[in-house]
């Protein structure tokens, strides 16, 4: 039987009003999650994820949303402010890359956990910090009752994450968004947080949305990948199936760049040749054309098509993938060690 996913998001387009125009910096977007799974979504800057995400958090601040969000089966596009507030916080909660500018630097992070608790469920003053000291156990904060009463100042980077790790989850939330949770911390405390995250995960049953730029990210601890490109979704299908055989050329590129084991010290590293498509003039075509060896080195007939006629997804072999093009198992890298960037 099939599972009801607990967040679906269909046809989803975000248009930013800009000087130069507008800017549509999310296209036609479709994805679903399930509770008890993680979703990643992955592209360089400017491919749509953080819009997605705030999007769905209904954060997208002067944006024009169209298309449909829905949460447990409710609509969220359109949804009053007074009504989303209620749905932040107790259903679903986000964190942020830069923990330091989430936390109010006057206030202890026990006073800002359990404030977060009583605004969503009206609880004590008492029973609110009880909670924040339990949270702060949850995360892995040691010492939890003494850590408490610090300021955010006193907690190195990791410990300031999982402090925000604490105060999303405080409330008890269906779903999480981890915008960029780890971008900003060294490896070790990076493998730490996605550690923490994935078993909290698992303990809660609870549907995760990770958004970043780094497929070894999501090779850790995501169930399902979504790839962006120029705000829309070139690939999507579970993880083993994209680091298998990814189908689109652009995925292609992204796990080429990601470095090898059996890389020499100095080996110089791989980036997919050009940059991200403009939003603000985007060409017709497939938005990947100037950047894609397979368009470059197939015949001038498929090429045309290419520029021309922007590529509706299509599902291949447990992929939905948006390419006229779509790889096979066996094609070869398309960012070849000659154009590596030193
Ligand atoms: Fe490359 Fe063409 Fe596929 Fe776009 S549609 S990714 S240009 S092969």
């Amino acid at each position: 039987m099939a599972v009801e996913p607990l967040l679906s998001v269909r046809d989803l387009t975000v248009t930013f009003a800009t000087d130069g125009g507008p800017v549509r910096a999310v296209d036609s977007l479709s994805f679903d999650v399930e509770r008890g799974r993680t979703l990643g979504i992955v592209g360089e800057s400017g491919s749509g994820k953080s819009v997605t995400s705030m999007a769905v958090m209904g954060l997208h601040t002067g944006a024009d949303v169209s298309g449909s969000i829905t949460m447990e089966g409710r609509e969220l596009v359109g949804l009053a402010e007074r009504d989303l507030n209620r749905l932040r916080g107790r259903k679903m909660a986000m964190i942020f890359q830069d923990p330091l500018s989430s936390l109010h630097p006057y206030y202890t992070v026990g006073e800002q956990i359990a404030e977060h608790h009583r605004v969503h469920f009206g609880s004590r003053r008492a029973a609110s910090r009880r909670r924040a000291v339990e949270m702060l156990a949850e995360v892995g904060i040691p010492e939890p009752r003494r850590r408490a009463g610090e300021y955010p100042h006193r907690f190195s980077g990791g410990m300031r994450q999982r402090v925000m790790v604490a105060m999303a989850l405080a409330c008890e939330p269906d779903l999480l968004i981890a915008d960029e949770p780890t971008t900003a911390l060294d490896v070790t405390v990076q493998a730490q947080i996605l550690e923490l995250i994935a078993r909290i995960q698992q303990e809660r049953d609870l549907a995760v949305v990770l958004i970043t730029h780094d497929l070894g990210v999501v090779a850790r601890v995501a169930h399902d990948v979504l790839v962006m490109y120029g705000g829309r979704a070139a690939e999507r299908a579970p993880v083993d199936v994209v680091f298998a055989a990814p189908a689109h050329p652009y995925t292609r590129g992204l796990l080429d760049s990601l470095p090898r084991l059996d890389d020499a010290d100095d080996a110089p590293l791989r980036a997919i040749p050009g940059s991200p498509p403009s939003l603000l003039a985007p060409a017709p075509g497939c938005a990947f054309a100037p950047r894609c060896r397979r368009a470059a080195s197939a015949g001038a007939e498929a090429r045309q098509r290419c520029e021309r006629v922007e590529p509706g997804p299509v599902a291949v072999a447990g992929h939905m993938v948006a390419c006229h093009l779509p790889l096979g198992p066996d094609a070869a890298p398309c960012t070849p060690s000659s154009e590596a960037t030193p």
